[in-house]
């Protein structure tokens, strides 16, 4: 039987509730078939969500409570999203495109995160600052208020358990703008939050477009932060709204990320962190391995070994694919399925060689062909530009020097990694590496625990682990004179 609703509505206030602006028809990628319609919010309904949330913050119900207790409310809901996966991955991979087993780890992911933060709460603590004799000083980690977070769709439940965690679990009350090409799937929060028992207007979930619903929360003058991830001119945009409103941002704004590969590195290994790095969500992911850059030594083999990866990869229609597997999904639409086919021919254009992939499949839906590029130079286009689908490149170096400045030469820093065998080479390229975190002997090493985030363009702020509980605070300094 069917997940899915045929409609699906806003959540303010703890009420279910209707757009104001026009439903939007959210298609499912793999066929083009409209999976369900989506309640759009109006710039007025932003508003409601906005004083729900300041409502609550004021109401001082979450930050009075016991924080173990917020903790276990936070917890309930990561239940509530393990209790009912089957029935939330199967609504993620049709509006998605993305494979079901792909999306079953989403929703898992996201569960570990509400998990992870859940256990947190108890967690954050001030300290004590001796000031002589007659003072008694003390430290706070205050909720800032009014969290609102803007979700891109590439991860939907993961980006935003990874957002309201925290937020949550410190105490802040949260709005939360879903995607408009996957949004159906946050329905689940409310539910989550309901049946938590969180309170009233402590998380909002509303659908609406960027330039309009999106454009109003992020100059809100009534929120008290501002999470967004998405793509660097978006980012900009509501950093530069929030700045009028001297709203602190954190932001995650993507990347084109290095991976460098030695002579004495397990080639293996390397297979298996391509297949990972580039192609795991049609390589729509910020983090993507979607750069190698290989010892001249190795090189030729290195490319071979990742044309036999990519050519290991099938495609299908993302509910076919139940099995954890060697298979890709569709990219999000059609819209992204071209950027990413222009910046191929571009590259093809500039010299780059394909050995394999290149171009859309020849069957309906946003499939794209897991792609190979050799011969690529510093100076291309697709080695700067992030491309956001299932394309990697390989690059050529001879010494150290040469392959830091190519794995640091775009302008983004968000993730890096090296392979080797020799820890001192490793440790050498981590800290010449501009990146947020560095991956050694295997992509996306890490976890909910480990803290994420950009240099440069990349955005700033950490995300994950227990660096991101005090994105969401403001530290209060107690000084108290004493008799
Ligand atoms: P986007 O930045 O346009 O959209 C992300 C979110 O921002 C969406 O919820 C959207 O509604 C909202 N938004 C759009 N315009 C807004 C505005 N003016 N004010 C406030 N909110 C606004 O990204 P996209 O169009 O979905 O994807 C385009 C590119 O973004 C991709 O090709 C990729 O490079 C990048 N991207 C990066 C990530 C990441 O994880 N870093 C995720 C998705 C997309």
């Amino acid at each position: 039987m069917s997940a899915v609703d045929s409609h699906y509505l806003n959540y303010i206030n703890g009420q279910w509730v209707e757009g104001e602006d026009d439903n939007l028809a959210v298609e499912n990628p793999c066929s083009g078939e409209v999976v369900a319609t989506q309640a759009m919010a109006s710039n007025a309904q932003v508003d409601q969500a906005v004083q729900a949330a300041k409502r609550c913050h004021e109401s001082r119900e979450l930050i009075k409570m016991r924080p173990i207790e917020r903790g276990r409310m936070i917890q309930r809901m990561a239940q509530y999203f393990l209790d009912n996966v089957d029935e939330i991955a199967q609504v993620l991979c049709l509006e998605s495109g993305k494979p079901l087993w792909e999306a079953e780890m989403d929703t898992r992911s996201c569960a570990n995160f509400l998990e992870y933060y859940g256990n947190q709460a108890s967690t954050v603590e001030g300290k004590s600052i001796p000031l002589g004799d007659g003072y008694f000083d003390f430290t706070v980690h205050e909720p800032l208020g009014v969290s609102a977070q803007i979700i891109p769709w590439n991860f939907p439940l993961e980006i935003t358990a990874r957002g309201i965690g925290p937020a949550l679990a410190t105490g802040n009350a949260c709005v939360v703008k879903s995607p408009e090409l996957d949004p159906l799937s946050h329905k689940y929060f409310a539910l989550a939050a309901e049946a938590a028992g969180l309170p009233t207007g402590a998380l909002n979930v509303i659908c609406g477009h960027g330039r309009t619903a999106g454009a109003a929360l992020s100059s809100h003058p009534d929120i008290n932060q501002m999470v967004f991830t998405g793509s660097v001119a978006t980012g900009t945009a509501v950093a530069v709204e929030a700045a009028k409103n001297i709203v602190p941002c954190v932001l995650e704004l993507g990347g084109k990320s290095a991976g460098i590969v030695y002579p004495d590195a397990d080639l293996d290994k390397l297979e298996d962190s391509i297949r990972w790095g580039i192609f795991f969500n049609s390589g729509q992911v910020c983090s993507a391995f979607s750069r190698l850059v290989v010892h001249e030594d190795i090189y030729d083999e290195v490319v071979e070994r990742a044309t036999n990866v990519a050519q290991s990869i099938s495609v299908d229609d993302g509910i076919n694919l139940k099995e954890f597997g060697p298979t890709m999904g569709a990219m999000i639409s059609m819209g992204q399925l071209e950027r990413a086919d222009g910046l191929v021919q571009n590259a093809i254009g500039q010299g780059a060689r394909v050995t394999t992939g290149g171009s859309r499949y020849n069957r309906p839906g946003a499939f794209y062909q897991p792609t190979i590029f050799a011969d690529v130079t510093p100076d291309m286009e697709i080695n700067t530009t992030e491309v956001f689908g299932p394309v990697l490149s390989t690059l050529k170096f001879s010494a150290d020097e040469e392959a830091y400045a190519i794995a640091n030469g775009t302008d983004f820093g968000l993730v890096s990694g090296v392979f080797t065998q020799d820890l001192d080479r490793a440790n050498r390229a981590a800290r010449a590496m501009r990146a947020g975190q560095v991956y050694v002997n295997e992509w996306f090493a890490g976890g909910a625990e480990t803290p994420f985030g950009g240099f440069g363009k990349s955005g700033y702020g950490r995300e994950k682990g227990r660096d991101a509980l005090y994105n969401y605070t403001a530290t209060k300094n107690i000084g108290i004179a004493i008799g």
